[in-house]
């Protein structure tokens, strides 16, 4: 009898290949297998007389096989298995494909259940490649036959698992029927009051009918409980981490007025008023002793780095030291730009650590295009991976030192330690080298993490666990925390979601920006489109054009940049600066071609997605985008906030070749919608919140069987969770959290 704890490989049928599959699906124990939900059901419940079949989809037909052979068909070469099978009122046939191995299993006279769609055609009716299980004889099983309501494969509703390419369904479902009598050591940890206001069925019940439900109605009732289970846990947890953070000790940054009075008037420009409201509530939440774990979510432009900057900026008057973490090398390093220009009139010293993995072998088009997107999703590649090669690089920017160092020349990595160490820089700008390397801060006070949702928990957990260990009390200060976002997830999802954060909005935009137009050009009017394009770089403007890949790629026939960059350099802009960015250019080449970029030495930069966040050029104001149709509506969205970005109007052109009816009814979507949170909702409409949010997935909750598009039992679980403030009363749900939050804060 198999236990919760039962190691996977134990179980009967498992041997080191299948332990081995069982592994990558993150499954070791008679309880993983049990938690492995099916992804979707199959159901074969609807048995019928083999005379009253017609074409139709799934049916289940019970039988004893009167004919079985294998022969060789002359078409392709395969090996058909067919069979009669009849039952009381008739006979069908049925064919399988290229198991020849079934007959030593299926013999003349054998009971079965066959399970699967029914083909008809001239010459009658048959059954193609059904799932199939033998009716244990009753001499195999001792009592009786089996019912219906003991197959596993057949004649019910059949689960669908997600499996590997060499563990079968069949396999899979064995194994957690196996493991079902081990459901009874679960204690259902949910409190009695809430099952029954909600009708919620008992955990064992809802385990055993989420694998092999009895019928629909009972399945349903299982992924309900179930999945409130998921988000009531999941609302706990923030509420436990929102009150852990509260509990830990910070310093308290106090706000310097005069010095935030002075930097916000030399802006170049008025704060709006939701910066104002969120650089306010950063500020009070800073001079509290205990860490601020805040959100800023605002819309692509909306200004949310310069509210970043107040925060930093009086972190440092007070002496401690600030680092911010952005998700692209590019980003860093436009970061480190930025606040170098807006401290140039204060003693702080500017540091900025990024971190590349060059290769060392050539590898397939195919490889390097997969790399790029490695690099482009801010994804660490594995440094395992011996054909990667670390270079290090830092800048520092520094008033006290020489003009290049003012500038912000090169340092070498190692002094940039050294000097971050002894608390000489105060900002430290990176990648996530700046958690992966053994970077180690004076005394940090506040940590920022920019557009959040490209980090994983972990990481933005290291940053935050940098903590500052103090003698006199004995115990560690945490840094105040901050995290930075565009996503647009609507209101009521984002109170749930980031419910252990406080979230700052910025809604509004600054003034005097312009509606970006947005056209989906056709095909006939792209050099009507290029005119256009040299009339706006005439005016002293610039563009951008982004592209699928980075190389060309005959399979797909998607844009490539370096494909683009040939074609415009040849044929339609040979008088003009063009330059390509993507994501395998080394960070100096990267850094300059921004700088140039910046300073209006490039007309047209050609770019892959790795400009998609944050990059800041207020005088472009094209965005040309081929085949649009290869991203998400949330992505095309970020590149369009790449333009109108100042008082100059902008404007957004949507090529593609190949979108399909879907794909074009989204961009029309674009056309029409400026807000992100419009688009978000589109989106989640259009796509459902698994494709949408999948993604993103990694700064999202993992769930496992809820969706995002729960959004009534996302509201019901909140209500619930309310109710049990007082967790001591309720150890079964603080036993379970525990497990749960093991990974955060340890
Ligand atoms: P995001 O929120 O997308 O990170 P940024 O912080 O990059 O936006 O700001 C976008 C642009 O808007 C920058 O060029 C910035 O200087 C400018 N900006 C920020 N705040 C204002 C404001 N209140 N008025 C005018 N321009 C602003
Ligand atoms: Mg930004």
């Amino acid at each position: 009898m198999p236990s919760l704890s039962t190691p996977a490989i134990k179980l009967s049928r498992v041997g080191l290949t299948v332990q081995r599959q069982l592994k990558k699906l993150g499954i070791n124990t008679v309880n993983d297998l049990l938690l492995h939900y099916p992804s979707r059901y199959e159901d074969y419940s609807c048995l019928i007389p083999i005379s009253r079949l017609s074409a139709s989809k799934a049916v289940t037909v019970c039988g004893r096989i009167e004919l079985i052979a294998n022969k060789r068909s002359p078409v392709k070469r395969t090996i058909v298995t067919e069979a009669l099978v009849a039952d009381k009122t008739g006979a069908i046939k049925v064919v399988w494909f290229n198991q020849p191995f079934l007959i030593r299993n299926l013999k003349i006279g054998d009971n079965i259940f066959l399970s699967g769609k029914i083909d008809a055609d001239y010459y009658g009716m048959q059954m193609t490649s059904p799932a199939y299980e033998k009716i244990a004889s009753s001499s195999q099983r001792g009592s009786g036959t089996s019912s219906a309501q003991e197959t596993t494969h057949t004649a019910r509703i059949v689960p669908v698992y997600p499996v590997t390419e060499k563990l079968t369904q069949k396999q899979l479902r064995f194994l957690i029927k196996t493991s079902l009598p081990a459901i009874k050591e679960i204690t259902d940890w949910l409190p009695m009051e809430i099952k029954k206001e909600l009708n919620l069925i008992d955990l064992t019940t809802a385990l055993k009918q989420i694998h092999f439900p009895d019928s629909l109605t009972q399945l349903q009732s299982a992924q309900q409980r179930l999945k409130f289970d998921e988000l009531f846990l999941l609302q706990l947890q923030a509420r436990q981490i929102k009150h852990l953070v509260q509990n830990q000790p910070a310093y308290s940054i106090g706000f310097n007025q005069t010095s935030t009075q002075k930097f916000i008037r030399q802006l170049p420009f008025k704060l709006t008023s939701d910066q104002r409201k969120a650089a306010w509530d950063i500020l009070r939440d800073m001079e509290k002793t205990h860490p601020m774990n805040r959100l800023l979510e605002g819309d692509v432009g909306s200004g949310k780095t310069v509210v970043a900057a107040i925060a930093i900026l009086n972190t440092v008057i007070n002496g401690y030291q600030a680092a911010l973490m952005a998700p692209t090398e590019i980003l860093a390093q436009q970061h480190f730009e930025t606040l170098k220009m807006l401290f140039k009139d204060w003693d702080i010293n500017i540091g900025l650590l990024t971190r590349r993995f060059r290769q060392e072998n050539k590898k397939t088009k195919k490889q390097e295009n997969k790399n790029d997107k490695t690099n482009l999703n801010g994804q660490t590649i594995s440094q395992k991976d011996k054909a990667m090669l670390a270079s290090r690089q830092g800048w520092l920017a520094s008033p006290f030192l020489t003009e290049g160092a003012r500038q912000g020349g090169p340092c070498p990595y190692g002094e940039l330690l050294e000097k971050i160490q002894k608390n000489e820089i105060q900002i430290v700008v990176g990648t996530h080298a700046l958690v992966e390397e053994k970077v180690q801060f004076a005394q940090l006070g506040l940590a920022i993490v920019d557009e959040q949702h490209r980090f994983g928990v972990e990481q933005r957990t290291k940053l935050r666990n940098n903590v500052i260990p103090s003698e006199a009390e004995g115990k560690s200060h945490y840094p105040h925390f901050l995290s930075l976002t565009a996503t647009p997830i609507p209101r009521s999802l984002s109170l749930i979601l980031y419910g252990e954060l406080d979230v700052s909005l910025i809604q509004e935009m600054p003034q005097g920006r312009q509606k970006i137009l947005t056209y989906l050009v056709p095909p006939e009017k792209r050099n009507k489109a290029y005119n256009f394009i040299r009339q706006e770089i005439n005016k002293g403007r610039q563009v951008f054009v982004i592209c699928p890949l980075i190389n060309p790629s005959d399979k797909l026939g998607f844009k490539s940049v370096t494909a683009e960059y040939e074609k415009l350099t040849k044929n339609i802009f040979p008088d003009l600066k063009i330059a390509v960015m993507h994501g395998r250019l080394k960070a100096a080449e990267k850094k300059k071609i921004m700088e140039d970029t910046r300073e209006n030495k490039i007309n047209i930069l050609i770019s892959t997605s790795v400009i998609e966040v944050g990059i800041d050029i207020p005088n472009a104001t094209i965005m040309m985008i081929e085949g649009a149709d290869r991203f998400g509506l949330a992505q095309l969205h970020q590149f369009r906030g790449r333009v109108g970005r100042s008082e100059h109007k902008s404007y957004c052109l949507l090529f593609t070749e190949n979108a399909g009816q879907k794909g074009l009814e989204r961009l029309r979507y674009l056309e029409q919608t400026n807000n992100g949170f419009e688009l978000a909702e589109k989106d989640l409409q259009m796509r459902g919140p698994g494709e949408v949010y999948g993604t993103l997935q990694s700064g999202l909750p993992d769930l496992k069987i809820a969706t995002l598009g729960d959004v009534e039992l996302l509201k019901t679980a909140r209500k619930q969770a309310e109710r049990v403030m007082d967790l001591e009363k309720y150890p079964l749900i603080q036993e379970k959290l525990k497990s749960l939050n093991k990974k955060y804060l340890e």
